[in-house]
């Protein structure tokens, strides 16, 4: 195994923290954890590796509070608005290292992705800003990236069948309300597990609390993070009520863990 480190750029629902237009306890809260941006973690292996896991909204934002001048590769979970808007933002990427950036997604991802960005692949040519340029990869099984290991767990995310990522010591299941038998065993044994859990009310496609702490409960990770959550979790009071080894993810958020090297 390899050291690595992962920083939460964002640990919000696909609204973010606050929500706008709501003026309720956690979305007018002063606690910077309250602050949350659209969900996306932050993979770097020193000397090796950085890897972004989705393209939010607020990639801007997140690489620019980072600090992220350089990616190895992306790495998409699902096509929800949440995960992808930010896809344009690579530009900076690509001219800050000459280079294609390359982005890996099952081919169902990329149909969507070919769709929303149309103008990224369709060859003509246009004057002006320019256009990212991604090198496209299709996930169908593990592969390598940079030097890493990379290890698809395929989630339901209500009817839709969705991507987590194992790396090592490391599980990232975001957006999930269900893990289907055959992923179970692909997050066996994981030092740390990252997890959906939006709200404590029931829904259709994301895991509560309860249900992601049922799952970690069942992997039995030495510790946990929820993630992705909404304006209904306080982080404070949230935090407080959860088990030993469990902890909420907060925007910032960085973590010493480990990868398997390719
Ligand atoms: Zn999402
Ligand atoms: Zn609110
Ligand atoms: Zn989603």
């Amino acid at each position: 195994m390899t050291p690595a480190r992962v920083t939460f750029l964002g640990t919000g629902t696909s609204a973010g923290v606050p929500v706008v237009g709501c003026t309720c306890e956690v979305c007018r809260s002063p606690d910077p954890r309250d602050k949350r941006l659209r969900p996306s973690i932050f993979l770097e292996v020193p000397g090796r590796a950085a890897i972004l896991v989705d393209t939010t909204p607020d990639l801007r934002q997140q690489a620019l509070t980072h600090d992220i001048r350089r990616l190895d590769a992306i790495l998409f979970t699902h096509s929800h608005a949440d995960h992808i808007m930010g896809l344009d933002d690579v530009r900076g990427f690509n001219f800050a290292q000459k280079a294609a950036i390359p982005c890996f997604a099952t081919a169902e991802v990329w149909e969507s992705l070919r769709r929303i960005f149309y103008y990224a692949f369709d060859g003509l040519p246009r004057k002006g800003g320019g256009v990212p340029r991604l090198e496209t990869h299709t996930i169908d099984g593990p592969f390598d990236v940079a030097g890493v290991r990379v290890v698809p767990v395929p989630l339901l995310h209500g009817d839709a069948p969705i991507l987590g990522f194992r790396f090592g010591g490391l599980a990232y299941l975001t957006d999930c309300s269900a893990i289907p038998d055959a992923s179970w065993p692909l997050v066996a044994g994981v030092d740390t597990l990252v997890i959906d859990a939006l709200r404590d009310t029931k829904h259709a496609t994301h895991f509560t609390v309860a249900e992601a702490l049922e799952a970690i409960a069942r992997i039995a990770p030495r510790r946990a993070y929820l993630t992705h959550m909404a304006h209904q979790l306080g982080h404070a009071a949230t935090n407080a009520r959860l088990p030993a080894g469990v902890e909420l993810a907060y925007d910032g958020l960085v973590i010493e863990t480990s990868v398997e090297a390719a």
